[in-house]
Order: C-alpha cells, then sequence, then structure tokens
C-alpha cells in the first residue's frame, strides 16, 4: 500500500467497534422493564463482569471523549455515590446471578469519590454479589486526583489493576491539550501503587494531539516506559466537537493531519515493540506476561465498550449515569443524565434509557466483527456456518473486501480474510463490510486511524 492510499483510507469515518451494532443504533424499546426480565431469567450460574461509572472531574479537559462534568464541589459527588449504592442494591436484588469475575470503575474520575465512599461502595458490591471469585479489579486514576489515602482503599479492597490517565508528557502539548500533569505526577501515583502492592499497570497514551509533533510523542513514550507499565494503550486523538462540545477549545488547525497521524502512531508502537511489549489489537500493548497479551495469543481476547479486555464474562452490568451493559438477550444502557438516572432509581425502577435485542444476524456479524478486531483475521464462512447452517451468509460483504483487498489492506483466501500488516490500522475499514447497519447510519465517527 503506497502512502497516497493509506491516506485515502486514514481519512474514512468509521465506528470504533466497540460493541456490534454501535450504540447509536440503541432505542428506547429496550426499557427498564424489559431489562428488569432480562435479569431475572440469568441463569443463578452466569458470571458477572461489573463496571461502575463515576461521571465527575475536577476539571474538564480539552480533548475528553467521555461522558462526564466538571465539579469543584464535594456535594454532587456524595449525592451520586448514595444513588449508586441503592442502584447496585435493586439490581442485586433482581438477580439470582451473583458470581462477579472482574469489576472495572470508569469515568469521569473514580477517585474522584474519595478513600470513604470507596469503602462503601464496596460494602454495597459485597452485599448484593459474591465477590470471592473476582479476577480482575482495575480502576482508572487520574494522577492529579489520586492520593494516597486512595490507593490504599483500594489494595484494601482487592483492586489489582490500575489505568492511568497520561495522555502526553510534554509541556506543551499538555497545555494545547487543556490538561496540565507533570511527568512527576505520574511517577509518584505509580511509586504508591507498587507500595500497596498494585503491579498491574496500564498507561493511555495518545497521539493526534494539538501541537503534538511525531517527536512529541517518541518523547512521551520513551519517558512512559521508564515506569514500566505493564499494558499501554496508545489512542488516537478523536476531534468530535459535533458531539464533545467543550472540543471546540482545541483550535482544529493545530491538530496533526493524517499523514502525522500515521506517523505518530507508527512511532509510538516502534518504541514500545523495540522495548519488549507486544502489539496487541488495533492499539495496545503489553509485557509478554500480561495476561492481555497471553489471551491475545490465545485468540481469547474479547473487545467491549472498554477496549480490548480478557473478561469472558456471561453478562456485563453497569451502573452509574450512562453506563453500558451487556445481557445474554441484548445491549442495556442507563440514562446519561444523573438528574434521570437518580429518578428512577428513587422510583425502584432500573435507570434503563435505551438498548438494543440482538437478532441472530446482529450476534453473528457482532461475532466476525469482534475476531476481526482482535485477531486482525477471520473466517467469516466459518462463523455463518455456526450461525446459519451456510457458509455464504455474509456473502454481500465480498465486493467492499475485495476493494480493500486491491488496496492491500487485507488478504482473502475464499471465506478466510487476513490483515495484511500495513492494512492492521485500518482494521475497522473490514470491520465496517459487515455492518449491516451502517448504510442507515446517520452518525458521524471519527477518522480510521
Ligand atoms: S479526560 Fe479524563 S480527567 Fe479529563 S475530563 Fe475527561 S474523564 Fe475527566
Amino acid at each position: 500500500m503506497n502512502r497516497t492510499s493509506a491516506l485515502i483510507l486514514a481519512e474514512r469515518a468509521v465506528p470504533r467497534y466497540t460493541s456490534y451494532p454501535t450504540a447509536p443504533h440503541f432505542t428506547s424499546a429496550v426499557n427498564g422493564a424489559v431489562v428488569t426480565q432480562w435479569m431475572a431469567e440469568l441463569d443463578p450460574n452466569a458470571s458477572l463482569s461489573l463496571y461502575l461509572h463515576i461521571p465527575y472531574c475536577r476539571d474538564m479537559c480539552a480533548y475528553c471523549g467521555c461522558a462526564t462534568k466538571a465539579t469543584k464541589r464535594d456535594e454532587p459527588v456524595e449525592n451520586y455515590v448514595k444513588t449508586l449504592i441503592q442502584e447496585i442494591r435493586h439490581a442485586g436484588a433482581l438477580m439470582r446471578a451473583k458470581s462477579v469475575r472482574s469489576l472495572h470503575w470508569g469515568g469521569g474520575t473514580p477517585s474522584l469519590v474519595g478513600a470513604d465512599r470507596f469503602a462503601r461502595i464496596m460494602q454495597a458490591l459485597s452485599e448484593a454479589f459474591d465477590l470471592s471469585a473476582v479476577d480482575e479489579h482495575a480502576v482508572e486514576l487520574d494522577p492529579r486526583v489520586t492520593d494516597e489515602a486512595f490507593i490504599a482503599a483500594m489494595a484494601a479492597h482487592g483492586a489489582n489493576r490500575a489505568s492511568l490517565g497520561v495522555q502526553d508528557l510534554n509541556d506543551h502539548v499538555q497545555v494545547a491539550m487543556g490538561r496540565v500533569q507533570p511527568f512527576s505526577l505520574v511517577e509518584r501515583c505509580v511509586g504508591h501503587l507498587r507500595a500497596h502492592g498494585i503491579n498491574a499497570i496500564n498507561f493511555d497514551l495518545m497521539y493526534g494531539l494539538p501541537q503534538q509533533s511525531v517527536a512529541d510523542v517518541a518523547t512521551s513514550a520513551r519517558l512512559a516506559l521508564t515506569l514500566k507499565p505493564s499494558r499501554i494503550a496508545s489512542f488516537g486523538y478523536a476531534h468530535v466537537p459535533w458531539m464533545r462540545a467543550h472540543q471546540k477549545m482545541i483550535d482544529a488547525a493545530t491538530l496533526p493531519g493524517a499523514a502525522e497521524r500515521i506517523e505518530q502512531a507508527e512511532m509510538a508502537a516502534r518504541i514500545f515493540s523495540d522495548a519488549g511489549y507486544r502489539a496487541i489489537g488495533l492499539d495496545h500493548f503489553a509485557l509478554p506476561h500480561d495476561p492481555l497479551a497471553i489471551a491475545s495469543a490465545a485468540g481469547t481476547m474479547r473487545r467491549n465498550f472498554q477496549g480490548y479486555v480478557t473478561d469472558d464474562a456471561d453478562a456485563l452490568i453497569g451502573f452509574g449515569a450512562t453506563s453500558i451493559g451487556r445481557l445474554p438477550r441484548g445491549y442495556v444502557q442507563n440514562a446519561p443524565d444523573v438528574g434521570h438516572w437518580r429518578r428512577a432509581v428513587e422510583q425502584t425502577d432500573l435507570p434503563i434509557a435505551r438498548g438494543l435485542v440482538f437478532s441472530a444476524d446482529d450476534h453473528a456479524r457482532g461475532t466476525v466483527i469482534e475476531r476481526l478486531m482482535c485477531d486482525f483475521s477471520v473466517d467469516f464462512g466459518a462463523i455463518a456456518a455456526h450461525f446459519f447452517g451456510r457458509d455464504d451468509y455474509f456473502d454481500d460483504a465480498l465486493a467492499a473486501l475485495d476493494v480493500l483487498a486491491e488496496q492491500h489492506v487485507l488478504e482473502r483466501q475464499g471465506r478466510l480474510i487476513t490483515m495484511t500488516e500495513a492494512g492492521r490500522p485500518f482494521v475497522r475499514l473490514a470491520a465496517a463490510a459487515f455492518d449491516a447497519y451502517l448504510d442507515h447510519n446517520k452518525a458521524r465517527h471519527s477518522v480510521a486511524v
């Protein structure tokens, strides 16, 4: 593939496929009553993964793509935690399935709840569910608002992995992206985590940021590696001001173009690979002993709203405003607005705003897309045969796949496709060939790289 073709491909807008069907296709047909039924019929032996969303931050970063709000006050956080505990108790009472395999805290800024509230939430979870078989308990941390007392509380309640938002470590980029976080803060946070026995440490780094050059990406990557994280995610900044109004604070003219974004992603990948990290999926890197590297090598890695994961629980239950879950019958999403979410919880209803009931077609296409995003290769004829007893079910994708094959993005042998080395960054384009909703999709997406 030449550079010009790569540039044309990189600028095509496609979903990130952290779910299929993607969230814009959720509808209000899935409501609290529907999900109450879905939860009640979960097999008592089903394993659970729990996600807790804390939608508050101290300040708003200009590049942020998350569902969160800035608050300097403690009161909204305290009120939120009270409602979250009510929601946990209510959902726990609806389900006979109790065994939790993984716990993940995201946001927003989970550490904003502080040590005492963290302990109260953990107490509620342990009363509503069985936490004795949890093997991964991960918390997303903002090093600017994480003190040692919070890390001690995490450790005391079994947290064994932390994800730190690092993004970029150059002063001028930090100013342009609206998040000033000196390296010393990250270093101190990592020191506290290790001192409390939390050694599985993820860093989130970003490229494509305002005022960021290829050399800046290299500087950040090398400096981050001095702290020896076990996993690194290298995300491309998605400039979507039509969806995230605060991104208008970023001057689009200061963003690197498509060619530079590709160079930045390649530079970061080269530095991580040279340091012994395995490239995983679209944008992750992990040391060989990390469970994600092991799952990737074994072909058992999964992809969900949290990105690439090792979690294969039967159901993902989301708590908190805007959180998304997945039950065997479909996707569910809580009300995004804290007020609506709270009112539903106070009326002892599930605070569900929307969702999607899986069809057999959704299951099958979702399986093809997930394997492709995780393994860069998929035998879609075998998946079609498994779901429908015929291997030509997805042949409507062949024309689009053959265009990508002509551009050397992928190779096709019958119904087996494999991304080429150069084509891997464009895997979302191959996934889009199987997306039955895309033609009708009016939503705008971020660029492919
Ligand atoms: S990037 Fe993280 S810390 Fe910054 S506003 Fe978004 S969620 Fe909050």
